[in-house]
């Protein structure tokens, strides 16, 4: 079987059906479908029977399998989903009107970062851009009318740099018209540093880039981020400042997790402040969603407070992200907890 319908692009659907038009009235069609649909109609308005049939009996739809939905008291909604070959989870986070959808993309992970669930599950494959794209179309086709679906953030289970033409093909789908036609800048792929995939990311997509960073020098990265060893802080640096003069209004998200005596000192934010001087970059203080068994323990509030305080005082453009989601443990780093503790197959999170 040809990609799944989710995964093709309008260019793709315009060359195979042999009309752009019919192309749109076919994804508007696709979106407007309950997510759960597995089988293709004999027939789609605005497609003649004659060009669709051949269509139909190459491409088939990508449904997952929802294995279970958690909903937090805050609002945000867990989906444990099956894809062939494993289990991954998507997360609906609903706030000012909208809602942001967290999705995977691959079965677990090869990279080995200290503070993460997903790590304990290993690598088992990678998603199609189809199996990507459904996890918006569910999510999207369950939210709320007054909480519709407009950010998109590549930051559940996997490296999405380590599955690049996949998310790449995903993110052209999710922002392209004429639905979903996300605004690029809405689509937020998030990297804990792999460096090639970074530039290849900024070359050739217009979606922002989140780098977690976590760490001010490369001693306490190596200990976090194993493979901080083949691309240090200096060489994840070089990259945001050769993004900056080549795309000078373009954003970088910086995600930085708070470790209680680890990497939360005034000396950490100092340097925080350094590293971007030059950079437009935006800084999100992650403080740590508790992982047993790592020794890692979350800073007090206070402390939490102080690192923000010192870094915006100096000019920075910084925010606290306070975990959403940490009853189900939808969080960040944390969502293969809850799983284990439901006897599911393992999944999980957090680049
Ligand atoms: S933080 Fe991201 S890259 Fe690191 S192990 Fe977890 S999922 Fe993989």
């Amino acid at each position: 079987m040809a990609r799944g319908l989710l995964g093709l692009t309008v260019d793709e659907l315009s060359a195979e059906l042999g009309s752009r038009t019919r192309a749109i009235e076919l994804l508007k069609w696709l979106w407007a479908q309950p997510w759960d649909r597995a089988e293709l109609p004999d027939t789609v308005p605005g497609v003649s029977h004659r060009v669709w049939r051949p269509f139909a009996r190459t491409h088939g739809l990508t449904p997952l399998a929802v294995r279970s939905r958690q909903q937090s008291p805050d609002g945000t909604l867990k989906y444990a989903l099956g894809v062939a070959g494993g289990e991954v989870e998507a997360v609906r986070i609903p706030a000012k009107g909208r809602s942001t959808v967290c999705v995977s993309s691959q079965v677990g992970c090869t990279r080995r970062c200290a503070f993460c669930a997903t790590k304990e599950l290993g690598y088992a494959k990678s998603l199609t851009a189809e199996q990507i794209v459904a996890q918006v179309h569910l999510a999207r086709a369950e939210s709320p009318a007054d909480f519709p679906v407009r950010n998109v953030v590549f930051m559940g289970m996997g490296e999405p740099m380590d599955n690049l033409d996949e998310v790449l093909r995903a993110v052209q789908v999710l922002t392209q018209g004429p639905t979903p036609q996300l605004r690029a800048e809405s689509v937020t792929v998030s990297t804990s540093g792999v460096v090639p995939g970074m530039r290849r990311f900024l070359a050739e997509s217009k979606a922002s880039l989140a780098l977690s960073l976590n760490a001010t020098t490369d001693e306490v990265r190596d200990r976090l981020m194993p493979h901080n060893r083949t691309w240090n802080i200096g060489s994840l640096l070089d990259v945001l400042r050769e993004a900056a003069a080549r795309w000078p209004r373009r954003d970088t998200f910086v995600e930085y997790v708070l470790f209680e005596g680890v990497n939360d000192t005034d000396a950490d934010a100092d340097r925080l402040v350094t590293f971007f001087k030059d950079l437009p970059a935006r800084i999100n203080l992650i403080p740590y969603n508790p992982y047993p068994g790592t020794g890692l323990r979350t800073p007090p509030t206070e402390r939490i407070n102080a690192f923000h305080d010192r870094v915006v005082r100096q000019g920075q453009l910084c925010l606290v992200r306070w975990p959403r989601g940490r009853e189900i443990a939808a969080a960040c780093g944390q969502l293969v907890l809850a799983q284990n503790a439901q006897g599911f197959s393992p999944a999980p999170s957090a680049t």
